[in-house]
């Protein structure tokens, strides 16, 4: 049978600064090739390469090796041809040889797939060549019985058989430690090497049936075939399946020349960034080791210098080394190899401004020549990343739109807490880790209950859990730490609210209250004793470990005024307090969509009365303590309207079961019992009449309104009468007054009544009115469902994610903290649903709830308090579902605001 010509190209040449393809070839020459084609076109010296296609593979796939084989025979061995040119090195020669890399390379970066082959082109005769041209013996046997390995184990199939197995050659190597009584590969000598060559090859032999293949031609085909099969290889499929990538997109096969900057005097290797990743600054930076490879530089053996004369100088002066000492010892490349230094900095300038973007750049210098290994967008702290951004769009280098698109809202974190100094944390002693609960950085003493939290200057309470009783211990201590608990458990929700470091859920933490100790892995740490928090990482560390406050650059405001210009959808704060509400405004927050007045029934001069009125047996009684509560109440609100003036303020009725408030403790019964006159047994009683099974099912939200409609006066009272006080002040309050846990029409309609009849009292008797709002929560499903019935009377709708999540699930928000980790752990779970919003699930609640709400009242004020309202995916899926608001914590007002102007950016609505 006749074969038709094939004029397809499948070999993609690159190298001598030109190439066949560019980056928008990914899916052809896949990620790395594509990238490796642009930074040649570009004029950018990479070691020069070639590329076979994803198509080639698809090709082998389906006609086998022999067919592709001969497809690409001629092609490979002209890319081969030209890489020798490029390098004045030959395949396979014994004495100036060159040595290739075979690397695989989807069109999306498939990690642990990957399969790669190094130094191929060794024999035991070019092994000798390199050898007499390098005049390092010991560098061309390392290198040759790497090469084995490597081989060995990716094309030859000689890899453990099973978890438990060791690799062979590994195997080998141990046996000739032993033998030698060394513990490191760096102490072989070059004849070890010789021997374990020998020994490899024996092995290879014993294994296969076949001798190591010694013909670099025979090598670089068995290479190729070795990673179009590692497509199709069990680790690949599996990766596949996992991101639902299709089997026939392929594998490319990238082959590039081996550079080597340990060639000697004038060799070396380097890691650079076009700017800083720490702070931002618009100055070149990184560091090199003269005659070194690549990971001796990481490894921290020998001491880098730095890339530029100003680097090494800041260097010197942490380091304290003199100037004399610093330029004979520890020269920059700007002054050991200026030229070298300016073609560096050159290509650096041009591939920033090539990718629009920070570059992490490698590099290696052979023998006085350099190459670019790689470039990729740098990794970078908070404050670097908002820099960055407003430089680059100063520059003109990216439009507002893409620099806001370049921040990683949750990154902004670091910006509005104190952290610790980066380098006293690399030398922290890690002794447990937790949910990362409330970002920042506390040091302190241990103490472990909250009446004892000013024991010692700075505390870290630690308990095994927190509960509304400790709220000013918390607010004390420098950072709370708890063993039991998830993110959205009070510690951590109390915890963000006021911005302090909290790491919860420490389940390696054992606490024992009575002797006051804190156990890990059989240490035990006692009261006094000094611990540091990582709240953004969830790190808990022994000792002291020195903070930093942070800077708010003026970048930081200008990125902040950047996103009122994008987003549609406003973002309001959660605050209890005027000092809240006010960090909050201070960060932009348009509102408050959430007060829990429940926070302020727990300070020393209300709880009395609060319990007062709990344990009173009639409405009298009840009325009387609620007399009592009223004007602290009101000045609370008269607080919170001052800080939000002209803004609107969600007002939430009470909300929790009543056996948070009251006393548990004998001590403290005894004393209620006292102050009330009544006798200890009746308190006693009272408690346990309270005692719920179920409490988060129980006697809480509405239903306490309900059936103590006294409460709601009082609250709508103190809220009205706070509103009109200030209002001859000249202050404007804007209440929503919000009723908790609403399953049906009547329970709204009910405490709605009540709510305008008390509001109309007070308007009649100050003889003044106010604008004002009656809404409700969505927190239970039953609302969302009727969502269109509740909309008649209710003004607006926020949806309590927290509630509706527990509730969608059927996972208690108190108890999730025992399976949710193993889920999370088994994959059950990607994610935790109370950190961030299930969009398929609980999110059908929400659109329904927002959309039968609307089909009542078209123009229905809907927004968003639970803690998702602050996190960036579910700030955007609020976005999308067109929410007029969302509400956060005041520390992460600014992230939402970031992530609203995104979900508008990406929406295209402006
Ligand atoms: C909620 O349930 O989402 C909510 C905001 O209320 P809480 O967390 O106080 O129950
Ligand atoms: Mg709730």
């Amino acid at each position: 049978m006749e074969v038709l010509e094939d004029i397809r190209t499948r070999v993609y040449r690159f190298g001598n600064k030109t190439a066949d393809g560019n980056s928008t070839m990914k899916n052809l020459l896949g990620g790395k090739g594509a990238n490796l084609a642009e930074m040649s076109a570009i004029g950018i010296p990479v070691p020069p390469g070639f590329t076979i296609s994803t198509e080639a593979c698809t090709e082998y796939n389906e006609l086998g090796e022999e067919a592709v084989l001969a497809f690409l025979k001629e092609d490979v061995e002209k890319a081969i041809e030209n890489i020798e040119d490029i390098m004045g090195t030959t395949f396979g020669d014994n004495e100036n040889p060159l040595l290739i890399s075979v690397r695989s390379g989807a069109r999306v970066s498939m990690p642990g797939m990957m399969d790669t082959v190094l130094n191929l082109g060794l024999n035991d005769e070019v092994v000798k060549g390199l050898a007499a041209k390098t005049g390092n013996d010991r560098f061309a046997w390392d290198s040759y019985r790497r090469f084995i390995q490597m081989y060995g184990g990716v094309v030859l199939g000689m890899k453990p058989e099973s978890k438990d197995d060791i690799d062979p050659f590994e195997e080998i190597m141990e046996h000739l430690k032993e033998k030698r009584e060394i513990q490191l590969d760096t102490q072989f000598t070059v004849q070890d090497l010789k021997d374990l060559v020998y020994d490899f090859k024996d092995a290879v032999k014993k294994r296969t049936g076949h001798d190591f293949p010694s013909d670099p031609w025979q090598q670089l085909w068995g290479a190729v075939i070795a990673v179009f099969n590692s497509w199709n290889g069990n680790r690949a499929i599996y990766y596949r399946k996992m991101n639902g990538y299709p089997a026939d997109w392929g594998t490319a096969v990238n082959v590039q020349a081996m550079v080597y900057g340990n060639m000697g005097e004038n060799s070396g290797t380097g890691v650079c960034f076009t700017r800083d990743a720490g702070t931002g600054e618009n100055v070149f930076n990184g560091e090199y080791l003269i005659n070194a490879q690549g990971e001796d530089v990481v490894a921290g053996v020998r001491t880098p210098q730095q890339i530029t004369k100003l680097g090494s100088e800041r260097w010197a002066e942490l380091a304290k080394v003199e100037e004399t000492d610093r330029a004979e010892n520890y020269p920059s490349l700007e002054e050991l190899m200026p030229s070298m230094y300016k073609e560096l900095f050159e290509y650096q300038n041009k591939l920033e401004n090539h990718y629009h973007d920070m570059q992490d750049m490698e590099f290696t210098i052979q023998d006085g020549k350099l190459w670019i290994l790689q470039t990729r967008n740098g990794k970078r702290t908070g404050a670097a990343m908002v820099k960055i951004a407003m430089d680059l769009l100063k520059q003109g280098l990216i439009d507002e739109k893409e620099a806001l698109l370049r921040i990683e809202p949750n990154k902004l974190d670091e910006l509005l807490h104190p952290v610790f100094d980066p380098k006293a944390i690399k030398r922290a002693h890690i002794i447990a880790q937790g949910l990362p609960a409330s970002p920042g950085a506390a040091t302190g003493q241990i103490v472990f209950f909250a009446d004892e939290a000013k024991k010692f200057r700075n505390t870290i309470l630690t308990r095994i859990e927190t509960s509304p009783e400790d709220l000013e211990g918390m607010n004390l201590a420098k950072g709370i730490l708890t063993a039991r608990g998830g993110m959205t458990s009070h510690a951590a929700v109390v915890a963000r609210g006021m911005g302090k470091c909290c790491i919860s859920g420490a389940g390696a933490l054992k606490i024992d209250y009575k002797n006051r100790t804190l156990t890990v892995d059989d240490k035990e740490y006692h009261e006094g004793d000094w611990i540091s928090l990582n709240g953004s990482t969830g790190n808990i560390i022994e000792g002291k470990v020195a903070t930093i406050e942070p800077t708010l650059s003026g970048e930081f405001a200008e990125l902040m005024k950047l996103t009122d210009k994008f987003s549609t959808m406003e973002v309001r704060t959660n605050a209890d307090t005027p000092k809240d509400a006010k960090a909050a405004r201070n960060f932009g927050a348009k509102g408050i969509g959430l007060t829990r007045t429940e926070h302020m029934f727990f300070e020393v001069d209300r709880i009395k009365a609060m319990r007062e009125m709990i344990l009173a047996d009639t409405v009298k009684g009840r009325k009387q303590a609620l007399e009592e509560l009223l004007p602290m109440q009101r000045e609370d609100f008269e607080g919170i309207f001052e800080a939000m003036d002209g803004l609107p303020v969600t007002i939430r009725l009470l909300d929790p079961p009543l056996h948070e408030f009251v006393p548990h403790q004998l001590a403290t019964q005894k004393e209620l019992a006292d102050d009330m006159h009544i006798s200890l047994s009746a308190v006693k009683n009272k408690v346990a009449e309270l005692h719920e099974f179920n409490p988060m099912l129980g006697h809480r939200g509405c239903r306490l309104g309900n059936t103590y409609p006294e409460i709601t006066e009082m609250q709508t009272r103190a809220i009205i009468e706070a509103a009109l006080n200030l209002k001859e002040k000249g202050i404007v309050s804007k209440p929503e007054i919000m009723v908790p846990l609403v399953g049906t029409m009547n329970e709204f309609i009910e405490q709605e009544t009540i709510i305008r009849e008390t509001a109309n009292k007070v308007f009649e008797e100050y003889n003044d009115t106010i604008e004002y709002l009656v809404g409700t929560m969505i927190e239970i499903p039953r609302a969302a469902l009727m969502a269109d019935k509740i909309a008649e009377y209710a003004d607006f709708f926020s949806f309590g994610t927290n509630d509706l999540t527990q509730l969608a699930f059927g996972y208690s928000r108190d108890d999730a903290g025992k399976f949710l980790p193993i889920y999370l752990e088994k994959g059950i779970l990607t994610v935790d649903p109370f950190e961030v919003l299930d969009q398929e699930g609980v999110g059908q609640l929400i659109k329904m709830g927002t959309e039968r709400g609307r089909s009542t009242k078209p123009n229905l004020k809907v927004g968003i308090c639970g803690e998702h309202g602050g996190e960036p995916s579910s700030v955007e899926f609020c976005y999308n579902t067109g929410m007029n608001y969302v509400s956060c914590s005041p520390f992460r007002v600014p992230i939402a605001r970031v992530a609203s102007a995104q979900a508008a950016i990406k929406a295209g609505s402006k």
